[in-house]
């Protein structure tokens, strides 16, 4: 392979095959550098010792695919080239076969911030740059260690169909209409949810696979539609065995593929807990700047849209922000659903500010701000208090360099809520999906006050990025039945949905519970890529069109015809 060529071969006959990376004509000698997956050789050919080679190599250009068969001799000092991993020798060509030509490149394998459709429409090149490369490879490399962890813990690989029927993971739906049933259609699964339960009632009492999960949603950077997942089932549930295991294959993954030891077990921390204390279900904990609570202090304020608020909650900044950053921070904040952003900054002995003269010196002292520091405020909801100075959080981070790039902190968020009111709909919705079980204390009462329970349900996070979740699951039908009906589902919907589940549910089920962890989102982290579709080897881009093949395409009226399906055109824009 172009990349295995090293001083300790020097003297010995070699044949590469691989790609032109480069071509230089230097009078009559002519270099090559030949790439493959593993790395780049030089190829050195001079006329004198290779005429026919020398004749056919004016010809080459980038990318086309040579065969060169010579002796691997030491490059002289003055030429070593030590940032090139086989920099030391060079191929001695003596003969020389042009494999296969390119046509001209619409860009060139080193050019920087090629445009994205571009990239994709040529992916068979884009695939060939090194960063790209390297993705592909480490997402092998870590599905493997997945594979080898999950198989020597027990699970068994069990494949679940793609055709199948709707699953409740909270997006769109992707439909496939039946030739055979006409005018019926299959839903591509969100996730294997319901099939991986019934492999537990159906006695395999470990499962795993790596499942495709595909969710219609709207696309950002960090989505796709089809998305890959470890996917993990367990009957008899132990959440220390499962946590464990799963820390195991982390640290395992760090190890081998970045050379990292990332410390276990990981810490855990309520849902309520995260909230109150970083303003989200998933926090970063690379870096302190907590949120800070000042409702209590603030409930007689004279400053109304305090005393008035739910909630007054401030991040303290260490930095005295000048006018015009905090206009940009409440531009930012109003963005995320804040009405405004109060501040007082503290500078230079004074408070600047336009409400620190409503405020009590009881108020300020339980503030405590110091000079240097801003303390940036919002009072509203709890939950928008969370949003926005989440938000913010996040990006003080960044913008104030508080982030630690070099560290993983990879952390479990545990006790989730178990339903989430839908006011526009009024109606209440699963938090997690509608199989998950309450938590033990919850049990009981979670039809009487259903915002305020439980559930047994759990995410792992590294860096502030989810990289999946999970739950112990309702294994009596008649619990499973009365979260449906909490949900709003009538006897004859549960019936026409998930009527084999609940029957199989009657019929014998084991205690489970499981978890599924994302690829994509865990590739991307491995390699410190901020952009989802550089992990995946054929992405759609940001409308699901992948403009390599064209797909979505039309299909022939026949074919149409054939399914029983009419088009209606939709009116243009
Ligand atoms: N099916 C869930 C999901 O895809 C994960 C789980 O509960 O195991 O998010």
């Amino acid at each position: 392979m172009c990349g295995e060529p090293a001083a300790a071969l020097v003297g010995e006959r070699l044949i590469l095959s691989g790609w032109t990376a480069r071509r230089r004509d230097h009078g009559g000698l002519v270099f090559v550098d030949l790439r493959d997956r593993t790395g780049v050789t030089q190829l050195v050919i001079n006329p004198e010792r290779s005429p026919g080679a020398a004749e056919l190599a004016h010809a080459i250009r980038n990318e086309f695919v040579l065969r060169a068969e010579g002796e691997l001799v030491a490059r002289s000092p003055e030429t070593v080239n030590a940032k090139m991993p086989t920099g030391e020798v060079e191929l001695m060509v003596d003969s020389l076969e042009i494999v296969s030509r390119s046509t001209a490149l619409p860009f060139q394998l080193d050019e920087e911030n090629v445009d994205e459709t571009l990239r994709l429409r040529y992916r068979w090149l884009d695939l060939r740059r090194d960063r790209l490369q390297r993705n592909i490879g480490l997402r092998a490399q870590m599905v493997g260690i997945i594979r080898r962890t999950m198989e020597e813990a027990g699970f068994l690989d069990i494949q679940t169909p793609i055709l199948f029927k709707p699953t409740p993971e909270g997006a769109r739906d992707f439909v496939v209409p039946s030739r055979l049933q006409p005018g019926r259609f299959y839903a591509l699964p969100q996730s294997p949810q319901i099939l991986k339960q019934l492999t537990m009632i159906a006695g395999f009492d470990r499962y795993y696979q790596i499942a495709i999960c595909f969710r219609d949603e709207d696309l950002r950077a960090d989505r796709v539609q089809e998305i890959t997942q470890l996917d993990v089932e367990m009957s008899f549930p132990d959440q220390e065995l499962l946590f464990g295991l799963m820390e195991e294959m982390y640290a395992r993954i760090w190890r081998e593929c970045l050379g990292i030891e990332i410390a276990a077990p990981f810490p855990r921390m309520t849902f309520t807990e995260a909230d109150r204390r970083y303003g989200s279900d998933k926090p970063d904990t690379r870096f302190e700047l907590e949120l800070e609570d000042a409702t209590e202090a603030t409930r007689g304020s004279e400053f109304g849209v305090f005393a008035g608020a739910e909630a007054v909650r401030f991040l303290r900044a260490p930095r005295a922000f000048s006018r015009g950053e905090l206009t940009k921070l409440e531009e930012l904040a109003k963005e995320w659903g804040a009405k405004g952003l109060a501040y007082l900054v503290f500078d230079g002995g004074e408070i600047r500010s336009p409400i620190a003269k409503f405020l009590s010196e009881t108020e300020l002292a339980a503030f405590g701000g110091k000079d240097g520091e801003t303390l940036l405020f919002a009072a509203d909801a709890w939950p928008t208090t969370s949003r926005v100075l989440g938000a913010l959080r996040l990006h003080l981070g960044r913008e104030l360099g508080l982030i630690d790039e070099s560290v993983f902190t990879f952390l479990w968020v545990e006790d989730f809520p178990m339903f989430e009111r839908d006011d526009a709909e009024s109606r209440w919705t699963a938090v997690h999906h509608p199989f998950t079980r309450p938590n033990a204390d919850s049990e009981a009462g979670f039809g009487s006050d259903p915002g305020a329970a439980l559930a047994h349900a759990y995410d792992l996070i590294v860096n502030g990025n989810e990289l999946g979740g999970g739950s112990f699951r309702i294994h009596e039908p008649e619990l499973q039945a009365k979260v449906f009906e909490l949900l709003g589902m009538s006897e004859r919907e549960q019936r026409s949905k998930f009527g084999f589940l609940l029957d199989a549910l009657a019929m014998g089920a084991p205690p489970h519970g499981g978890i599924a962890l994302g690829i994509d989102r865990m590739t991307m982290v491995l390699a410190g890529e901020p952009n989802l579709r550089d992990v995946i080897a054929f992405p759609k881009n940001q409308a699901g069109v992948d403009p390599m093949s064209g797909a979505p395409s039309d299909v022939t009226p026949g074919q149409l015809a054939e399914l029983g399906i009419g088009i209606v055109e939709q009116p243009g824009p």
